[in-house]
């Protein structure tokens, strides 16, 4: 930009307000030459200086280095402190101005409270580059920065945080449950990598449990990745009779955010070896178990928009093998409403079930097969044993899985 044309250098206002404008601007030309004509003019040095000074208050603040360098050149204080005026170091440290941090910490020192306190500002704004710069002058992490960068989802000012300070376990599961709260996938992830324990509990539930239970609008990303690092489908909670995959189905009466959701979760923790004879998954206890995540899991998927008739038959595969057929002949028995909803939605799947678990079973074969290839579920592996399958069709569903401790049970025909 040319110099002589900027807005700046036209203003009929003060020396003062010009200067800090161009400043702000980041108009470097200009902040030169209103340095030059500042100096020429005949007032007092404490007035010319206070000039300077805001200005460069303002340059620090906006990341215009070499602003700074100019008034810093015609006197500005690198000094000066007032509580009508922004921290220069704070509030360059808030906005992530790191060459405006080197050049304040290269001209001045700082005691270890405003280096603390500007390391502080940085990791609120998640800017990693100036966290390193103030580390590297001393600044010493406290335990609010954790809690900050864990609340702002500050991914990269966790890591630093994490690789510069040991946290106690209780620390790191606290955090754990805030980002779970908050449906931070990254950093569950991180402070899961980092030790935090997938199975903590706080007030009434476990992480899981709480993870769970969204209102509906599960982040199957969330659970998968508590599940990879061990959390417990069967840990039960702090309320009696709650576990770690209660409330995966809530009320059926509550709107869903995402229908679709529920099948794809209740899935999930199955294969994940829930215990559906404990407990069943909609989180009261009842007889009829995995009957009633059938059912709930129909009844919500009818009136979804997304209805996605295939999932609910995998489900129902699923059910079948992780609970035995008598499930899909309680729904047919007690529930002959909801059969005929099955009976509408399959009209070409056999009624007569008997003859079609062998071929339900194989229809979910992928989905055991990629969780046996993820973490072997020893449950599952003995639902499916108890079936009595053909042996056929048990060397197929095992097949090349090399499962240290599966046999194929002698009983089973041929
Ligand atoms: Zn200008």
């Amino acid at each position: 930009m040319s110099g002589n044309q900027c807005i700046c250098l036209n203003q009929t206002c003060e020396y003062k307000d010009s200067l800090v404008t161009a400043a702000e601007r980041g108009h470097d030309e200009c902040v030169n030459k209103l340095c030059e004509k500042l100096d020429r003019l005949k007032m007092t040095t404490l007035y010319k200086e206070a000039y300077y000074t805001l200005a460069f208050i303002t340059a620090a603040k906006c990341g215009h280095v070499k602003s700074m360098e100019t008034l810093l050149d015609y006197g500005a204080d690198i000094y000066y402190r007032n509580v009508d005026v922004d921290d220069p170091i704070l509030a360059a440290s808030e906005e992530g101005h790191a060459e405006s941090i080197a050049l304040l910490l290269t001209n001045r020192r700082f005691d270890l409270e405003e280096l603390s306190s500007a390391f502080l500002a940085a990791t609120k704004g998640g800017h990693v580059k100036v966290m390193q710069i103030l580390l590297d002058h001393g600044a010493t992490v406290n335990c609010t920065c954790l809690d900050i960068a864990i609340a702002e989802g500050h991914v990269q000012a966790l890591k630093l945080l994490l690789s510069e300070q040991h946290y106690s376990l209780n620390k790191l599961n606290h955090g754990l449950w805030t980002a779970v709260e908050k449906g931070d996938v990254d950093v569950v992830q991180i402070l899961l990598q980092s030790k935090a324990d997938p199975n903590f509990s706080h007030s009434d539930k476990n992480v899981l449990i709480h993870a769970i239970d969204r209102e509906g609008n599960h982040d199957m990303r969330l659970i998968d990745i508590l599940l990879r690092f061990g959390a417990s489908v069967n840990k039960p909670g702090k309320i009696p009779n709650t576990y770690g995959y209660s409330w995966s189905i809530p009320d059926y009466k509550q709107p869903w955010k995402n229908q679709s959701n529920i099948i794809q979760l209740v899935m999930c923790l199955l294969v994940n070896g829930a215990d559906i004879r404990k407990i069943n998954i909609v989180g009261s206890l009842s007889p009829n178990i995995p009957l009633t995540i059938a059912i709930r899991a129909i009844q919500l998927d009818e009136r979804a928009e997304n209805f996605d008739a295939n999932r609910l038959y995998d489900l129902l595969n699923l059910l079948s093998v992780a609970g035995g057929q008598h499930i899909v002949f309680q729904v047919r028995d007690n529930y002959p409403k909801t059969w005929r909803h099955v009976e509408k939605l399959f009209p070409n799947s056999d009624t007569d079930l008997p003859k079609t678990v062998p071929m339900l079973v194989d229809c979910c074969r992928p989905i055991i097969r990629a969780h046996l290839m993820t973490g072997f579920n020893n449950n599952l592996i003995q639902a499916v044993s108890k079936l009595e399958l053909p042996r056929s069709m048990m060397k197929f569903l095992l097949m090349d899985l090399d499962v240290p401790g599966i046999t194929i049970p002698r009983s089973t025909p041929e």
